[in-house]
């Protein structure tokens, strides 16, 4: 699929912003050249990749995220919005009466293209029919004819005649009547030249199309803008088919010519059979390329985990203010299992004292944790909250709601009282304690 290494790359980028524990300008520099990176690579033109940065790098930087979203998913949407916006608006062909005309360089699909969207008109209940107006090569006529029988819509040529206006002219006096949709082929060259324009000019006042569209194949690179532009001059692009989207050129220089003429893209090929054609969407292509989806659910995993550390930061800041519960304890425990940023301070944590523990058998410790947790859970929050009014009586009932002995009970209230004494200590520490609170803020 073309652009499917920018996508990859741009989805890397993405997942970046989504994981990052902190949107801040470090990032989002870093996340623009990233996307400048991959734009360049696909072929994008230059001038064009530096507005689009540009533009990402400022809204990021300058805006707010709207109340209920985050940071992370404020900038993926910035990110997408103006990828979005460079691919203009979504534009549906009208399903009415009307004549189309083709224009383009040679091999760029034209000819294909017009049975394809024959078939488009046709399965809307029109009724198209189409006029072969390339007079400058021989076997163009047969190949709109072949396709015409293929799908078998009407068909007007004439093989001996020069000039492509008398049988353009003459097409749509036959067709008039009967038909919808007239779709109008014409001739192409293998570079931009003068005389190409000038046909298409007297074409365009013979006909008098309501839709000129411009194909242009995947393929084309930076010669896209020149002639996206040249046509537009001449007679007014309404609307662009990409084709050879099947296939594996980069792409970029065909999307920008589209960008730089204002066209939206109504349809892509992505194949040489009639049916190989999609009708384009801006927002759905990009959602694609970018792999929203993923993306949108990395997101809720990131604001999840946030909201935990959140929670972890607030039980990390009543540690330090010296006040040492049952259930701070048990905080504490979910934090070092499940924590990232806090780590650190897990780590300074008595119950984490890593060269404490490193001689310790680890699944030793994981166990006793799990035990102390399960003791925990048969107290009431009153003895949570208060550990010390857990005398005898209340130490059997706590056992025996955990399936634990007595003598368990009384080895994690020695181990809360240990660990009491050490908050102590640390939280009296002035030192240790700012530098805490400074990480503190930091990572979250
Ligand atoms: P024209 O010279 O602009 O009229 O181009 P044609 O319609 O004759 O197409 C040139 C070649 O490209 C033909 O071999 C087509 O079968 C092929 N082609 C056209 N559109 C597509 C497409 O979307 N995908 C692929 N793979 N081939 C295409
Ligand atoms: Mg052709």
């Amino acid at each position: 699929m073309v652009l499917e290494g920018f996508g990859e790359s741009l989805r890397g980028t993405l997942k970046k912003i989504a994981n990052a524990v902190h949107v801040d300008s470090k990032l989002i520099k870093e996340v623009v050249r990233d996307i400048q990176r991959a734009l360049l690579q696909a072929d994008v033109n230059v001038r064009l990749v530096l507005e689009l940065s540009k533009r990402i790098e400022k809204r990021a930087l300058e805006e707010k995220p709207p109340s209920g979203m985050s940071n992370r998913e404020h900038v993926i949407r910035i990110v997408y919005d103006e990828l979005v916006n460079i691919l203009g608006e979504s534009r549906e062909l009208p399903i009415k009466k009307q004549v189309i005309m083709m224009v383009g360089l040679y091999g760029m699909g034209k000819t294909t293209s017009c049975g394809k969207l024959a078939v488009y008109f046709k399965k809307k209940g029109l009724r198209p029919a189409l006029i072969a107006g390339d007079v400058h090569r021989p076997a163009a006529y047969d190949q709109l004819r072949q396709i015409a029988e293929k799908i078998e819509v009407p068909f007007y040529g004439d093989k001996k005649e020069k000039d492509a206006v008398r049988i353009i002219k003459e097409g749509l006096n036959r067709f008039h009547r009967n038909s919808d949709v007239i779709i109008v082929d014409t001739s192409g060259r293998h570079k931009l030249e003068d005389d190409l324009i000038d046909e298409m000019k007297e074409i365009f006042r013979a006909a008098k199309p309501n839709e000129k569209l411009l194909v242009m194949d995947a393929t084309i690179g930076q010669q896209a803008g020149p002639q996206a532009k040249a046509f537009n001059e001449a007679i007014g692009i309404t609307g662009i088919i990409l084709t050879k989207m099947d296939g594996t050129a980069k792409g970029g220089g065909a999307l920008s010519a589209a960008a730089e003429v204002g066209a939206p893209i109504l349809f892509i090929g992505t194949g040489e059979h009639m049916s190989d054609f999609d009708r384009f969407d801006p927002a759905g292509f990009i959602s694609r390329l970018l792999g929203m989806g993923d993306i949108k659910s990395l997101l809720e995993k990131a604001e999840e985990s946030l909201r935990g550390k959140k929670e972890a930061e607030k039980t990390a800041r009543r540690i330090l203010s010296g006040k040492f519960t049952l259930n701070d304890m048990y905080e504490q425990m979910n934090m070092i299992s499940g924590m990232g940023p806090l780590q650190k301070i897990a780590e300074m944590l008595p119950i984490g004292f890593s060269d404490k523990l490193q001689n310790v058998d680890m699944e030793d410790t994981q166990r006793k944790l799990q035990r102390f947790r399960v003791i925990m859970d048969s107290m009431t929050n009153e003895e949570m909250e208060n550990p010390d009014i857990i005398k005898a009586s209340r130490i059997k009932r706590i056992a025996r709601g955990a399936g634990v002995e007595n003598r368990d009970v009384k080895e994690l209230l020695r181990y809360y009282n240990m660990t009491k004494r050490m908050m102590k200590g640390f939280s009296s520490d002035r030192k240790l304690r700012r530098s805490l609170m400074r990480q503190l803020r930091f990572d979250t």
